[in-house]
C-alpha cells in the first residue's frame, strides 16, 4: 500500500483520451484515494483461478489476442470488431469466456476501443496500477485468468464517471437471448 500511495503523488498522465479538451495532467489525483472500486482490488495477484503455461496461451488464443491478453499489447485504435458494435448482449473475456461487460453500460467514446461505464460484475475484474510508458494508469484484469482487457480512466459518463477502454480482440460477444452454449470468443477456436 505505501508504493500505491507515493504513486499517487506522481503526476498522472491521461492516455488515450477521447476527449479533445482533456487537459494532459489532471489535478485531481485524489480520484484514487475516494475510488473505492480501484483501491479495493489493486492486488496485483499472481494466481488466477483460471492458469496456463505460455504455451498453452499461445496454442488456445489467435496471434492478436496473445499479444493482447498475455503481452498487454493495444490494438490499433479504430480496428477492433466490437469498437463501434452496440448490439444487445453481454462481452466476455475471450481467454476463460468469463463474463464482463454487458451491451447496456457500452458507449462511443469515439476513442477506437469499445468502452463501457461498468463492469457487468466487479468481482469479474482486477485493476492494477500501471507504470508503462512513463505514465500512472489502472490497467483493467479478468480476474479469473488474469488475461489484460484494457485501462480504466475517469472521464466517462454518468452514472459512474468511468470509462473502461477495452481492446475487442480480448472480448468475445454473446448476443441477447442466445443460449450459454454459444459462448464463443473471436478466436475462431
Ligand atoms: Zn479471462
Amino acid at each position: 500500500m505505501k508504493l500505491l500511495w507515493i504513486t499517487l503523488a506522481l503526476p498522472f498522465f491521461v492516455f488515450a483520451s477521447c476527449k479533445q479538451t482533456m487537459v494532459e495532467t489532471l489535478p485531481e489525483i485524489t480520484v484514487y484515494k475516494n475510488n473505492a472500486t480501484y483501491t479495493a482490488v489493486d492486488s496485483g495477484k499472481t494466481n488466477y483461478e483460471i492458469t496456463k503455461t505460455d504455451e498453452e496461451w499461445r496454442k488456445e488464443l489467435s496471434p492478436e489476442q496473445y499479444q493482447v491478453l498475455r503481452n498487454k499489447g493495444t490494438e490499433r485504435p479504430h480496428t477492433g470488431e466490437y469498437d463501434e458494435h452496440f448490439e444487445k448482449g453481454y462481452y466476455i473475456c475471450a481467454a476463460c469466456s468469463t463474463k464482463l461487460f454487458s451491451s447496456n453500460t457500452k458507449f462511443d467514446a469515439h476513442c477506437g476501443w469499445p468502452s463501457f461505464f461498468a463492469p457487468e460484475d466487479s468481482a469479474a475484474i482486477e485493476y492494477v496500477i500501471d507504470y508503462a510508458h512513463g505514465m500512472v494508469r489502472t490497467e483493467v484484469l479478468c480476474a479469473k485468468c488474469g488475461g489484460h482487457l484494457g485501462h480504466v480512466f475517469d472521464d466517462g459518463p454518468n452514472p459512474t464517471g468511468q470509462r473502461y477502454c477495452i481492446n475487442s480482440v480480448s472480448l468475445g460477444f454473446v448476443k441477447e437471448g442466445s443460449a450459454p452454449d454459444s459462448l464463443k470468443n473471436n478466436n475462431g477456436k
